[in-house]
């Protein structure tokens, strides 16, 4: 039944196809002959000949004979119009934050990464109903310390961090780094002093140097001999470990969202893209609350190796507190903050 129905519907399709064909030549022809008739100087400069309908009747008919190429295109065309069609409506979407005040770039030499809450208080501007997720919170983080920000899921963690990276503006209270508002410094400045690892890793079918630099080869090559900064970002997260030992190194293409890769070597390679261009203040989001025991240690030695190299505040948000020994309590209902 199928079947017959595909054929049928097939069997229309030509049909229609071949129908334009002659309609084309019809039409072509017809016209055709009363611009001749009537000279009509169509064509600037000289009359309209026999070879100017042939070619226009030839180009009109190889057109409708490739309509039905299109078919199993169709679904790809779509896709790619959707995709595009994101991708413009982000590029082209205009901050809400208020930019004018946000000037300051100071020498990155001297950013030190102290970051203090004042009070802060924080709803979602999406949230009708403006509850706060951040009532009043007081921390302040030393530069150059590990931190852990422990609290349950949902306590305002993430939340937290990512105000730090003023993904939004804060509701009330004062966000400070290095002594300055965070919204006085320039949008683009703020942002590459802070290295961010997510719990989930994306990482693109490339290269895992591809992976570690990509979009910021015109900023790297500025700071530095490219090669030279991915190989201590590779040595420094113990990347180079398992690199070293793939015959194509840096080269390894590392699959569909890294698939090729277990989640502690993926983690190590976000790992080394966020210290990449050294940043002062490096936020690691559960960056080890995914992974199994031993991926866990390994990634954990990457980032105490880190902090022993670097002077970057790192900032830990995680459910529980298992890896850290020394307890400091925050002024806040549901986030503690443990240094070491
Ligand atoms: P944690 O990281 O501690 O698990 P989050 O900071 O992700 O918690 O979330 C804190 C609260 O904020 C949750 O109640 C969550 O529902 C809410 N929340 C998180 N992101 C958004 C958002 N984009 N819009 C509205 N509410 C959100
Ligand atoms: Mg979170």
């Amino acid at each position: 039944m199928i079947e017959t129905m595909n054929a049928l519907k097939l069997g229309i399709l030509n049909g229609i196809i071949v129908f334009l064909l002659y309609l084309d030549l019809f039409l072509c022809y017809s016209i055709g002959r009363t611009l001749i008739k009537k000279d009509m100087n169509y064509l600037k400069g000289r009359d309209v000949i026999g070879s100017d309908i042939f070619s226009a009747g030839l180009c009109t008919l190889i057109g409708i004979a490739s309509i039905p190429l299109l078919g199993p295109n169709i679904k790809e065309i779509q896709e790619s119009c959707s995709a595009a069609s994101d991708y413009f409506n982000i590029y082209h979407r205009e901050p809400q934050m208020d930019l004018s005040q946000s000037v300051q770039r100071p020498p990155i030499s001297q950013v030190q990464g102290r970051i203090e809450f004042h009070g802060v208080n924080f709803y979602y501007p999406s949230d009708p109903e403006q509850r706060l997720i951040l009532n009043d919170l007081n921390i302040t983080f030393e530069p150059g310390k590990k931190i852990a920000l422990v609290g349950e899921s949902g306590s305002g963690k993430s939340t937290a961090v990512n105000l730090i990276e003023r993904l939004y503006d804060i509701t009330g209270g004062k966000l400070l780094i290095d002594g300055i508002e965070i919204d006085k410094y320039d949008l683009e400045y703020l942002r590459s002093m802070i290295g961010y690892v997510h719990q989930e890793p994306v990482l693109f079918n490339r290269s895992i140097r591809e992976n570690i630099i990509f979009g910021r080869e015109e900023y790297l090559s500025s700071i530095g001999n490219i090669e030279e900064l991915v190989k201590n970002a590779c040595d420094e997260s113990f990347s180079s470990e398992f690199i070293n030992k793939l015959s194509e190194g840096l080269d390894y293409i590392v699959g569909i969202k890294g698939n090729k890769l277990s989640g502690g070597q993926k983690q190590r390679i976000a790992i080394a893209r966020a210290i990449l261009t050294k940043p002062k203040i490096l936020i690691l989001d559960e960056a080890t609350s995914a992974l199994d025991y031993l991926s866990e240690k390994e990634v954990q030695s990457a980032l105490d190796n880190i902090s022993l190299q670097n002077k970057t505040t790192m900032l830990h948000p995680l459910l529980n507190s298992k890896n850290i020994n020394k307890t400091v309590s925050a002024k806040t209902r549901d986030i503690t903050n443990i240094s070491n």
